[in-house]
Protein backbone atom coordinates (compact mmCIF):
# COMPACT_ATOMS: atom_id res chain seq x y z
CA UNK A 1 0.00 0.00 0.00
CA UNK A 2 1.26 3.09 -1.05
CA UNK A 3 2.76 5.32 2.15
CA UNK A 4 -0.07 7.99 3.17
CA UNK A 5 1.24 10.06 6.23
CA UNK A 6 1.02 13.39 8.83
CA UNK A 7 3.99 14.49 10.28
CA UNK A 8 3.56 17.15 12.63
CA UNK A 9 6.38 20.08 12.55
CA UNK A 10 4.06 22.62 14.78
CA UNK A 11 0.55 22.07 16.76
CA UNK A 12 0.53 25.40 18.85
CA UNK A 13 -1.88 27.93 18.28
CA UNK A 14 -0.79 31.87 18.16
CA UNK A 15 2.73 31.83 19.85
CA UNK A 16 5.33 28.99 19.86
CA UNK A 17 5.68 27.54 23.56
CA UNK A 18 8.68 25.09 24.55
CA UNK A 19 7.52 21.76 23.11
CA UNK A 20 4.63 23.33 20.83
CA UNK A 21 5.71 25.21 17.27
CA UNK A 22 3.03 26.90 15.33
CA UNK A 23 1.21 24.94 12.25
CA UNK A 24 3.11 23.29 10.03
CA UNK A 25 2.96 19.40 8.96
CA UNK A 26 4.32 17.11 6.01
CA UNK A 27 1.47 15.51 4.17
CA UNK A 28 3.99 12.34 2.57
CA UNK A 29 1.74 10.28 -0.33
CA UNK A 30 3.75 8.21 -1.73
CA UNK A 31 6.91 10.23 -0.99
CA UNK A 32 5.97 13.30 -2.55
CA UNK A 33 5.90 15.43 0.13
CA UNK A 34 4.03 18.38 0.77
CA UNK A 35 4.40 21.45 3.63
CA UNK A 36 1.22 22.78 5.04
CA UNK A 37 1.29 25.94 6.49
CA UNK A 38 5.06 26.71 7.33
CA UNK A 39 4.48 28.80 11.40
CA UNK A 40 7.58 30.54 12.69
CA UNK A 41 10.56 28.25 13.18
CA UNK A 42 9.22 25.69 10.60
CA UNK A 43 13.06 25.44 8.92
CA UNK A 44 14.42 24.11 12.32
CA UNK A 45 11.60 21.30 13.00
CA UNK A 46 12.18 20.28 9.55
CA UNK A 47 15.83 19.85 10.46
CA UNK A 48 14.60 18.40 14.00
CA UNK A 49 12.82 15.79 12.95
CA UNK A 50 14.82 14.70 10.09
CA UNK A 51 12.71 15.95 7.28
CA UNK A 52 14.84 17.58 4.05
CA UNK A 53 14.38 21.24 3.31
CA UNK A 54 14.56 20.48 -0.40
CA UNK A 55 12.05 17.97 -0.38
CA UNK A 56 9.48 20.01 -0.33
CA UNK A 57 8.27 21.93 -4.01
CA UNK A 58 5.20 22.67 -3.11
CA UNK A 59 3.59 24.51 -0.03
CA UNK A 60 0.22 25.19 0.78
CA UNK A 61 -0.65 27.78 3.36
CA UNK A 62 -3.95 28.10 4.67
CA UNK A 63 -3.90 31.71 5.79
CA UNK A 64 -2.18 34.70 6.74
CA UNK A 65 -2.30 35.09 10.26
CA UNK A 66 1.14 35.02 11.53
CA UNK A 67 1.55 31.89 13.30
CA UNK A 68 0.48 29.95 9.88
CA UNK A 69 3.57 31.72 7.38
CA UNK A 70 6.01 33.65 9.49
CA UNK A 71 8.04 30.46 8.67
CA UNK A 72 7.72 31.18 5.11
CA UNK A 73 10.18 33.83 4.21
CA UNK A 74 13.18 32.23 5.87
CA UNK A 75 12.72 28.46 4.61
CA UNK A 76 12.27 29.77 0.93
CA UNK A 77 15.51 32.04 1.30
CA UNK A 78 17.41 28.94 3.48
CA UNK A 79 16.67 27.07 0.39
CA UNK A 80 18.22 29.21 -1.94
CA UNK A 81 21.58 29.52 0.26
CA UNK A 82 21.47 25.77 0.08
CA UNK A 83 21.98 25.65 -3.50
CA UNK A 84 18.30 25.33 -4.29
CA UNK A 85 17.83 24.98 -8.40
CA UNK A 86 14.41 23.03 -8.73
CA UNK A 87 11.30 25.20 -8.93
CA UNK A 88 8.93 25.67 -5.70
CA UNK A 89 5.61 26.56 -5.89
CA UNK A 90 3.10 28.35 -2.88
CA UNK A 91 -0.89 28.13 -3.16
CA UNK A 92 -1.95 30.94 0.03
CA UNK A 93 -4.56 33.38 -0.04
CA UNK A 94 -4.55 36.68 -1.76
CA UNK A 95 -1.83 39.45 -0.53
CA UNK A 96 0.76 36.64 -0.12
CA UNK A 97 2.25 37.39 -3.12
CA UNK A 98 2.97 41.31 -2.58
CA UNK A 99 4.44 40.04 1.13
CA UNK A 100 6.85 37.97 -0.01
CA UNK A 101 7.97 40.32 -2.90
CA UNK A 102 8.33 42.94 -0.28
CA UNK A 103 10.17 41.15 2.25
CA UNK A 104 12.41 39.86 -0.34
CA UNK A 105 12.80 43.32 -1.88
CA UNK A 106 13.27 45.45 1.23
CA UNK A 107 16.16 42.47 2.84
CA UNK A 108 17.73 42.92 -0.13
CA UNK A 109 17.15 38.63 -0.73
CA UNK A 110 17.31 36.93 -4.04
CA UNK A 111 16.45 33.45 -4.97
CA UNK A 112 18.32 31.29 -7.22
CA UNK A 113 15.52 28.83 -8.13
CA UNK A 114 11.79 29.76 -9.72
CA UNK A 115 9.77 30.45 -7.33
CA UNK A 116 5.56 30.57 -8.22
CA UNK A 117 2.93 32.08 -5.89
CA UNK A 118 -0.47 31.10 -6.32
CA UNK A 119 -3.06 33.36 -4.74
CA UNK A 120 -6.03 30.99 -3.96
CA UNK A 121 -9.61 32.49 -3.28
CA UNK A 122 -12.27 29.51 -3.79
CA UNK A 123 -15.88 30.43 -3.05
CA UNK A 124 -16.46 26.31 -2.92
CA UNK A 125 -14.37 23.45 -3.13
CA UNK A 126 -11.62 23.48 -5.86
CA UNK A 127 -9.14 21.52 -7.22
CA UNK A 128 -5.79 23.11 -7.15
CA UNK A 129 -2.98 21.15 -7.61
CA UNK A 130 -3.14 17.22 -9.23
CA UNK A 131 0.00 15.10 -9.53
CA UNK A 132 0.06 11.54 -10.56
CA UNK A 133 0.47 10.73 -7.10
CA UNK A 134 -2.50 13.09 -5.33
CA UNK A 135 -5.00 15.64 -5.73
CA UNK A 136 -6.03 18.41 -3.47
CA UNK A 137 -8.47 20.56 -3.07
CA UNK A 138 -9.00 23.44 -1.38
CA UNK A 139 -12.25 24.87 0.43
CA UNK A 140 -13.18 28.04 2.32
CA UNK A 141 -13.03 27.93 6.14
CA UNK A 142 -14.76 30.03 8.84
CA UNK A 143 -12.31 32.64 10.10
CA UNK A 144 -11.39 36.15 11.33
CA UNK A 145 -9.30 36.38 7.74
CA UNK A 146 -9.69 34.64 4.69
CA UNK A 147 -9.17 30.96 5.44
CA UNK A 148 -8.81 27.60 3.20
CA UNK A 149 -8.96 23.87 4.07
CA UNK A 150 -7.26 21.48 1.97
CA UNK A 151 -8.52 18.25 1.01
CA UNK A 152 -5.46 15.42 -0.09
CA UNK A 153 -6.63 12.81 -1.59
CA UNK A 154 -4.17 9.80 -3.03
CA UNK A 155 -4.67 9.01 -6.48
CA UNK A 156 -6.74 5.39 -7.01
CA UNK A 157 -3.98 2.84 -7.34
CA UNK A 158 -3.86 0.71 -11.03
CA UNK A 159 -6.19 -1.82 -10.90
CA UNK A 160 -5.19 -5.48 -10.39
CA UNK A 161 -6.18 -7.89 -13.23
CA UNK A 162 -7.88 -11.46 -12.50
CA UNK A 163 -6.06 -14.59 -12.65
CA UNK A 164 -6.05 -16.32 -16.26
CA UNK A 165 -7.86 -13.45 -18.38
CA UNK A 166 -4.39 -12.55 -20.44
CA UNK A 167 -4.38 -15.79 -21.55
CA UNK A 168 -7.73 -16.37 -21.78
CA UNK A 169 -8.49 -13.07 -23.80
CA UNK A 170 -5.16 -13.56 -25.68
CA UNK A 171 -4.92 -9.67 -24.00
CA UNK A 172 -1.67 -7.98 -25.07
CA UNK A 173 0.89 -5.66 -22.87
CA UNK A 174 -1.23 -2.79 -24.33
CA UNK A 175 -4.43 -4.21 -23.75
CA UNK A 176 -3.34 -4.73 -19.92
CA UNK A 177 -2.16 -1.79 -19.54
CA UNK A 178 -5.52 -0.15 -20.75
CA UNK A 179 -7.30 -2.82 -18.38
CA UNK A 180 -5.64 -1.86 -14.87
CA UNK A 181 -6.51 2.11 -15.63
CA UNK A 182 -9.99 1.10 -15.95
CA UNK A 183 -10.81 0.96 -19.92
CA UNK A 184 -12.67 -1.99 -21.55
CA UNK A 185 -10.48 -3.36 -24.49
CA UNK A 186 -11.73 -4.80 -27.76
CA UNK A 187 -11.53 -8.90 -28.24
CA UNK A 188 -10.04 -10.54 -31.16
CA UNK A 189 -13.32 -10.83 -32.31
CA UNK A 190 -14.06 -7.28 -32.18
CA UNK A 191 -16.50 -8.14 -29.23
CA UNK A 192 -15.81 -5.15 -25.74
CA UNK A 193 -14.85 -7.24 -22.73
CA UNK A 194 -15.85 -4.89 -20.12
CA UNK A 195 -13.35 -4.20 -17.43
CA UNK A 196 -15.43 -5.51 -14.29
CA UNK A 197 -14.82 -9.09 -16.02
CA UNK A 198 -10.87 -8.36 -16.44
CA UNK A 199 -10.06 -6.72 -13.27
CA UNK A 200 -10.65 -6.95 -9.16
CA UNK A 201 -12.18 -4.49 -7.18
CA UNK A 202 -9.63 -2.23 -5.67
CA UNK A 203 -9.35 -0.17 -2.16
CA UNK A 204 -11.18 3.62 -2.56
CA UNK A 205 -8.37 6.30 -2.58
CA UNK A 206 -7.85 7.48 1.06
CA UNK A 207 -7.97 11.33 2.45
CA UNK A 208 -7.18 13.68 4.70
CA UNK A 209 -8.71 17.01 5.48
CA UNK A 210 -6.70 19.55 7.35
CA UNK A 211 -9.07 22.53 8.69
CA UNK A 212 -7.24 24.87 10.39
CA UNK A 213 -8.32 28.04 12.04
CA UNK A 214 -12.07 27.93 11.61
CA UNK A 215 -14.97 28.52 13.69
CA UNK A 216 -17.60 25.44 14.09
CA UNK A 217 -19.25 25.34 10.68
CA UNK A 218 -21.52 22.55 9.21
CA UNK A 219 -20.88 23.51 5.49
CA UNK A 220 -17.75 21.97 5.97
CA UNK A 221 -19.00 18.97 5.65
CA UNK A 222 -19.65 19.52 1.93
CA UNK A 223 -15.85 18.61 1.51
CA UNK A 224 -14.78 16.66 4.39
CA UNK A 225 -17.48 13.96 5.03
CA UNK A 226 -15.70 10.35 4.54
CA UNK A 227 -12.12 11.59 4.57
CA UNK A 228 -10.09 9.12 5.97
CA UNK A 229 -8.64 11.28 8.72
CA UNK A 230 -9.51 14.83 9.71
CA UNK A 231 -7.08 17.28 11.04
CA UNK A 232 -9.06 20.05 12.85
CA UNK A 233 -7.84 23.05 14.89
CA UNK A 234 -9.22 22.52 18.64
CA UNK A 235 -7.96 25.50 19.82
CA UNK A 236 -10.25 26.03 23.17
CA UNK A 237 -12.33 23.50 25.56
CA UNK A 238 -15.56 23.35 26.28
CA UNK A 239 -15.84 25.85 29.18
CA UNK A 240 -14.66 28.54 26.67
CA UNK A 241 -16.48 28.11 23.47
CA UNK A 242 -18.11 31.92 23.57
CA UNK A 243 -14.27 32.59 23.54
CA UNK A 244 -13.78 30.41 20.60
CA UNK A 245 -17.02 31.45 18.60
CA UNK A 246 -15.49 35.26 19.18
CA UNK A 247 -12.40 34.11 17.53
CA UNK A 248 -13.29 32.25 15.06
CA UNK A 249 -11.91 28.82 16.60
CA UNK A 250 -13.24 25.55 17.77
CA UNK A 251 -13.27 23.50 20.87
CA UNK A 252 -12.39 20.19 21.12
CA UNK A 253 -16.09 19.24 21.27
CA UNK A 254 -17.03 20.71 18.21
CA UNK A 255 -14.42 19.15 16.16
CA UNK A 256 -15.42 16.00 17.67
CA UNK A 257 -18.89 16.86 16.38
CA UNK A 258 -17.79 17.67 12.96
CA UNK A 259 -16.11 14.29 12.34
CA UNK A 260 -18.78 12.44 13.68
CA UNK A 261 -21.23 14.42 11.26
CA UNK A 262 -18.45 13.40 8.39
CA UNK A 263 -18.38 9.96 9.36
CA UNK A 264 -14.50 9.72 9.06
CA UNK A 265 -12.43 6.77 10.37
CA UNK A 266 -9.68 9.15 12.64
CA UNK A 267 -9.47 13.12 13.94
CA UNK A 268 -6.49 14.43 14.74
CA UNK A 269 -6.56 17.23 17.02
CA UNK A 270 -4.20 21.00 16.32
CA UNK A 271 -4.03 24.16 17.11
CA UNK A 272 -3.60 24.02 21.03
CA UNK A 273 -3.65 26.96 23.41
CA UNK A 274 -0.62 27.66 25.03
CA UNK A 275 -3.00 27.63 28.48
CA UNK A 276 -3.03 23.78 28.08
CA UNK A 277 -0.66 22.43 29.91
CA UNK A 278 -1.55 18.96 28.83
CA UNK A 279 -4.03 17.87 26.59
CA UNK A 280 -6.24 15.54 28.74
CA UNK A 281 -9.52 18.03 29.20
CA UNK A 282 -9.51 18.37 25.55
CA UNK A 283 -9.00 14.99 24.70
CA UNK A 284 -11.44 13.77 27.49
CA UNK A 285 -14.13 16.00 25.42
CA UNK A 286 -13.88 15.12 22.33
CA UNK A 287 -13.20 11.33 22.82
CA UNK A 288 -17.05 11.60 24.50
CA UNK A 289 -18.18 12.39 21.12
CA UNK A 290 -15.82 10.82 18.93
CA UNK A 291 -13.65 8.28 20.26
CA UNK A 292 -10.74 7.70 17.09
CA UNK A 293 -9.80 11.26 18.34
CA UNK A 294 -5.58 11.45 18.56
CA UNK A 295 -3.32 14.89 19.39
CA UNK A 296 -0.51 16.40 16.95
CA UNK A 297 2.37 16.34 18.57
CA UNK A 298 5.39 17.95 17.26
CA UNK A 299 7.81 15.82 15.81
CA UNK A 300 4.94 12.68 15.41
CA UNK A 301 3.75 10.60 12.66
CA UNK A 302 0.37 9.88 11.68
CA UNK A 303 -0.38 6.91 8.97
CA UNK A 304 -3.70 7.04 7.14
CA UNK A 305 -5.54 3.47 8.07
CA UNK A 306 -6.28 1.78 4.67
CA UNK A 307 -9.75 2.18 3.47
CA UNK A 308 -11.97 -1.22 3.83
CA UNK A 309 -14.42 -0.14 1.07
CA UNK A 310 -13.56 -1.47 -2.48
CA UNK A 311 -14.43 -0.70 -5.71
CA UNK A 312 -13.61 -0.24 -9.58
ZN1 LIG B 1 -3.66 29.92 14.04
ZN1 LIG C 1 -5.93 32.15 12.39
Amino acid sequence: MTEFSITILGSGAATPTLGRHCSAQVVNIGCFKMLVDCGEGTQNQIRAFHQKMQAFSTIFISHLHGDHWFGLPGLLSSMHLCGRTEPVTVFAPKGIKELLERIFEVSGSHLGYELTVNEIAPDGPEVIFENGKCKVTAFPLLHSVPTYGFLFEEQPPLLNLRKDVRAHYGLSDTDCRRVKLGYDVEGADGTVIPNALLTKPRKLPRSYAYCCDTAYSEQLLDTITGATMLCIESTFDKSLESLASLRQHCTAAQAAQLARQAGVKQLLLTHFSARYKDLDLLLDEARAIFPDTFPANDGETYTLPPNDQEAR
